[in-house]
């Protein structure tokens, strides 16, 4: 994971804002730290874990600590659960007590400046790993070399030729490649670090060194690899790419063709980019079956709270994450994050290796606090320590390497937020998260503090309500965790629900609720009956554009967000927006006719038209309703439910209705239209 643009963008608004918006506490070295001004109240939350289950054996638990170094450098305090303050050694025991077996060290070929000055990011060269890894092995730790193979961050957007290889061509750049290697791992071996996996790569998805084509990538996957082999015969070799929602069988029968001699298929997974934990699953699970190697997840992590630590805005925000997640962001959230992470992983099965948490430990160097009185003192301090010991994801220094990301956006840790430790040093209970899942943990005293209701549905008039109940809710507990409950209906209340209109049902739930002294919980669900629909497909369930003549491509029935059930009428285009979509219908009966349509969308300009036109072809009476759309899922309704007089239209038997729906906009303009109502009144 590293430094996309576009998040770094954001990133330098914010810490422009931070630094004068918010005030903080003391902050230079000799002032306290104002531990008062903290919030500390994350450090007494007590997190639940359930047990994984089908954990092979030999699972690897752990986590990337590779800025710890440049944090501890540059004078921040790490604590352990009794409240001591821990050095170095100590910190490697409480991440063993904490139930890692392994943590991992990325490792830059030559992060540094042609005067020495460091480029950032931990400043993590080979020294820095066998500085750290001797720490580690002395704690009982095993310890993964991750080589980017670049003198500054890898990822996918950037693999970017160590400053010594630039002018080489493939077979030197091989050669070079197998030769550092070989250097790197054998000051590891001669430190007596306890080395059992080597990354060739990082992310490499898209390249490698400065290679984009599988046979250069290739090649160097296999001198890494043979260095690997000879230092420490007895460490695996893991390839790993960063987005397992894209093409990753692909990716492995690249490897398999060229012959790359590797062990594990590693892979990234961070919840907000990359796609369903089902998905990561099949996706291992398949890649396990067709090479036979081992699978795991090397990177992960999830924020135990929006707020930001040191001045430097964090990739996971108040900005960046309005919609509500699946977990929430509290300890509880990184401990059901790690959890679940790690069960997708382990359901797998045989082939599953492990899970390794990114930069628990990359904590502010001084914290600031919105009580306190001075930011700019504390981001002051902080830039100067970012810059002379590397602390923050880039220094002024990688301008002239990294110019168009580090050159712009240089500053202090993006992740202080995700960290398994407070902004001051203290560890969370989500840190003890990989000893919970071996056997499962229960926080005591803990109660259900909320329930989230369950969104409104629409049936239509002889519908089966079942079709659209939901039969579970979600709740939150005390300590931010969510969890599922079944519920079962009131048979009663649903037994009502025979005429057009709005109703209000219960469900209750059925199972044991944390901290309850057994009353039931009854949870509300409004149900809208809507009348019976005399247009063909007017909800577009029949999954095409079926009784509709729709004028133009650019719209038609798709699973795009649908209002109801599970498709609607989309429309996009990137040239001007127009189409119409309409059908007619034969009353069979004399009547009133009521009709309605919902939209949602945007991009489609001022002035733009989204309309409702019904007419009567043959009495010629014709009905207007038009919305304005404002965006994505912000839907719109026009006709009877919202006019306050409905307008009375007539049909006698034998007429011929007619329902247009007409949009006009700008190019770019895109939406939805759903639940397109024609009905007698009831
Ligand atoms: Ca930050």
């Amino acid at each position: 994971m590293f430094c996309k643009k576009k998040t770094f963008t954001k990133m330098a608004s914010l810490a422009v804002s931070a630094a004068l918006l918010l005030s903080a506490c003391g902050g230079s070295s000799s002032e306290p730290k104002c531990a008062e001004l903290l919030d500390t109240s994350s450090r007494d939350i007590s997190v639940s874990v359930s047990r994984i289950e089908n954990l092979t054996s030999d699972f690897l638990m752990g986590a990337d600590v590779s800025s710890y170094l440049s944090i501890d450098k540059s004078g921040a305090a790490y604590y352990d659960f009794n409240g001591n303050k821990v050095d170095m050694d100590g910190f490697f025991s409480l991440l063993k007590e904490s139930g890692m077996d392994i943590v991992r060290f990325r490792v830059w070929n030559d992060p540094y400046d042609e005067k020495g000055r460091g480029y950032g990011g931990g400043n993590c060269d080979t020294n820095a790993a066998v500085t750290m890894g001797k720490s580690a092995t002395a704690a009982g730790l095993q310890v993964m070399i991750d080589y980017h193979y670049s003198d500054f961050w890898a990822d996918p957007n950037k693999q970017m030729t160590p400053k010594a290889w630039m002018l080489m061509s493939d077979e030197e750049k091989a050669a070079a490649l197998e030769s550092y290697t070989v250097e790197s791992l054998t000051a590891l071996k001669d430190a007596g670090v306890n080395v059992t996996m080597v990354s060739v790569g990082n992310e490499t998805d898209n390249g490698m060194s400065g290679e984009k084509g599988w046979t250069e990538k290739c090649e160097l996957y296999n001198a890494g690899s043979r260095a690997v082999r000879s230092v420490f015969p007895d460490a695996l070799v893991a390839v790993h790419f960063s987005n397992p929602e894209h093409d990753y069988v692909t990716y492995a029968r690249h490897l398999t063709d060229c012959n790359v001699d590797y062990d594990v298929f590693g892979t990234s997974y961070y919840p907000y980019w990359h796609g369903t934990l089902e998905n990561l699953t099949e996706v291992m699970a398949e890649i396990a079956d067709i090479t036979g190697k081992r699978v795991m997840v090397l990177e992960t992590s999830w924020a135990y709270t929006l707020e930001d630590g040191d001045g430097s805005g964090n990739t996971v925000s108040h900005e960046s994450n309005s919609a509500d997640p699946f977990y929430s962001f509290s300890v509880q959230g990184q401990a059901d994050e790690i959890a679940s992470v790690t069960q997708a992983i382990a359901n797998v099965g045989d082939a599953a290796l492990g899970m390794l948490y990114w930069e628990p430990a990359w904590i502010p160097v001084q914290y600031y606090n919105v009580k306190g009185s001075d930011a700019d003192k504390v981001l002051d301090s902080n830039r100067k320590n970012w810059e002379k010991f590397g602390s923050g994801w880039a220094s002024s220094y990688a301008s002239v390497y990294d110019p168009a990301d580090a050159g712009v956006y240089y500053g202090g840790s993006a992740v202080d937020n995700q960290a398994l430790f407070d902004f001051a040093g203290y560890p969370l209970d989500s840190l003890n998260t990989f000893r919970y899942m071996r056997e499962g943990h229960e926080a005591e005293g803990l109660t259900l503090s909320q329930v989230i209701m369950p969104a409104p549905i629409s049936i239509e008039i002889g519908e089966d309500v079942y079709d659209y109940l939901p039969m579970t809710v979600r709740g939150e507990l005390d300590n931010k965790q969510r969890l599922t409950f079944n519920v079962e209906w009131d048979e009663d209340e649903l037994s009502k629900l025979t005429a057009v209109g709005e109703y209000t049902v219960h469900c209750t739930i059925t199972d044991e609720i944390p901290g309850s002294d057994g009353t039931p919980r009854r949870v509300m669900l409004k149900v809208n009956v809507l009348p019976h629909n005399i247009l063909t497909n007017g909800d577009f369930e029949k999954g095409d554009n079926t009784g509709w003549d729709i004028s133009n491509p650019m719209a038609g029935v798709t699973r795009d967000d649908p209002y109801r059930g599970d498709y609607a009428l989309h429309f996009w285009d990137e040239g001007a927006v127009s189409f119409t979509a309409s059908q007619s219908v034969k009353a069979d009966r004399d009547g009133e006719l009521v009709f309605s349509m919902k939209a949602q969308g945007g991009d489609l300009g001022d002035g733009h038209v989204v309309k409702l036109v019904v007419k009567n072809e043959a009495t010629g009476q014709t009905y207007e309703g038009s919305v304005t759309l404002t965006g994505w899922q912000s839907w719109k309704e026009t006709g009877y439910y919202v006019e306050t007089a409905p307008p009375v239209f007539t049909v006698s038997a034998g007429d011929t209705v007619t329902v247009t729906i007409e949009v006009k906009g700008a190019a770019g303009g895109w939406g939805t239209i759903d639940d397109v109502f024609l009905a007698y009144k009831e």
